[in-house]
């Protein structure tokens, strides 16, 4: 599946949206292109003097609802296909979430694995200089994304406030806590999953001790099995984008995380007694196909878009999918996996933790002040909690899936807000 298969497939979500509305067309015709793409090159300093040109782009897909939000992606997949998709579903996210935000997204074509810290700085500092036109704290905020972290969204800030020479940490979240980032941001989007699956688990899974099974081990994945495993649940598989490690024990989730710090892939945990620790004492190693494939009641999908398509959905055998990362299902996958009575919690709303607690940083960023870690907790809970809510009561009363209840409601405050701005 291309890039380009992944935008129609968001496409396809967004013109089912129209259809059921039925609002003025201007809107439907608006939302269909993005406000503005910019594509950039830009020459970076790396090891022996040698100087590369990277390619990276910023998309503002809509700003109805306030300035550009999403996160930047540093990835050697990285494309313009892609990172319109992504932009465009962050519109409906933001709306989703009520955030004063439209939909944007960058991305750096890139293997940061390749590079040193100081070339990835050099780089993030001439892209930042590439796109600092288009961005600003009111006009097209930043934030984390696979493969970029604090230290990068700190390079960004520090990097936009000298070239416009105000201080604007703003123009960026996910920062530093120390540099006017926010207490629970690394933590917020795998939490916020997290707090979305136990809210509906109680509704559509009257397990409780549900086999769980996480794709992808990243920043979200491991958040997510660590809130899961607070509250009592067992992680019953993991993998990365090499591998997977299945164990009956329940996977030893901190010493996973400590593996993959320090070795970067479970594909080689077997030397040694590692995988065994990371099985607690008992592991199978599977690849990433088998893993969606699994015996599991929950399928948390936490590694990158396209992973279930029409070629594997028929053989999903969850009852429950948790979409984590950005379009892990495409439209199609999506049908055949209704049709099967699998019960899918969508990227819109279970992965908007991230850019909620991201709205808290930029508020308390613009009133110079400092949240503790409690309150950002307990309003990331009570945001999680009643947007879940919301999606689930529209859905019972409109007899619709999880999904184009998201989609409905999104479009509902959308349109609301859209209609005085065409
Ligand atoms: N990259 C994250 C996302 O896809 C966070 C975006 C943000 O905080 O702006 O939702």
């Amino acid at each position: 599946m291309t890039s380009n298969e992944f935008l129609s497939s968001v496409m396809s979500f967004q013109e089912e949206a129209f259809d059921r509305k039925g609002f003025d067309e201007h809107i439907r015709n608006i939302l269909r292109e993005p406000k503005k793409v910019v594509e950039v090159s830009f020459p970076v300093r790396l090891r022996n003097n040698e100087i590369r040109v990277f390619k990276g782009f910023r998309v503002l897909h809509s700003n109805f609802l306030g300035p550009g939000k999403g996160g930047i992606r540093y990835a050697p997949y990285v494309n313009l296909q892609e990172i319109i998709a992504l932009a465009m579903l962050m519109t409906w996210k933001n709306a989703l979430h009520r955030l004063p935000y439209g939909g944007a997204k960058g991305g750096v074509i890139v293997n940061p694995r390749s590079l040193e810290e100081w070339e990835i700085e050099n780089l993030t500092r001439a892209f930042t200089r590439a796109i600092s036109e288009h961005i600003g704290s009111n006009k097209d905020i930043s934030a984390p994304d696979i493969n970029t972290d604090e230290k990068i969204m700190a390079w960004i800030a520090d990097e936009y406030s000298n070239i416009k020479g105000t201080f604007d940490p703003a123009v960026v979240t996910g920062k530093p806590v120390n540099f006017y980032g926010i207490e629970g941001r690394k933590e917020s989007t795998g939490y916020g999953a997290g707090m979305v699956l136990e809210y509906f688990l109680k509704k559509y899974l009257k397990k409780s001790k549900p086999r769980i099974a996480v794709q992808g081990f990243g920043n979200a994945g491991y958040y997510f099995s660590k809130y899961l495993v607070s509250k009592g649940y067992d992680i019953y598989a993991i993998s990365d984008s090499t591998a997977g490690i299945k164990s009956e024990n329940g996977i030893d989730i901190e010493h996973a995380k400590k593996y993959k710090d320090e070795r970067r892939y479970f594909k080689d945990c077997s030397r040694g007694d590692l995988c065994y620790i990371i099985g607690n004492g008992e592991y199978q190693i599977i690849d990433n196909e088998e893993l969606i494939k699994m015996d599991a009641d929950v399928l948390v999908l936490a590694a990158t878009e396209n992973q279930i398509t029409k070629n594997n959905a028929d053989e999903v055998k969850a009852k429950l999918i948790v979409e984590i990362a950005n379009g892990p299902v495409t439209y199609e996958a999506d049908k055949i996996l209704k049709e099967k009575g699998v019960v899918i919690l969508p990227d819109l709303l279970v992965n908007g933790g991230g850019v909620v607690v991201s709205y808290f940083e930029w508020l308390q960023n613009r009133e110079w002040k400092r949240w503790g870690r409690e309150k950002v907790m307990k309003k990331l809970y009570e945001h999680m909690i009643n947007t879940s809510k919301q999606v689930y009561e529209y859905s019972l009363k409109h007899n619709m899936d999880l999904r184009t209840a998201s989609y409905d409601l999104s479009l509902n405050y959308l349109w609301d807000v859209a209609k005085y701005r065409i």
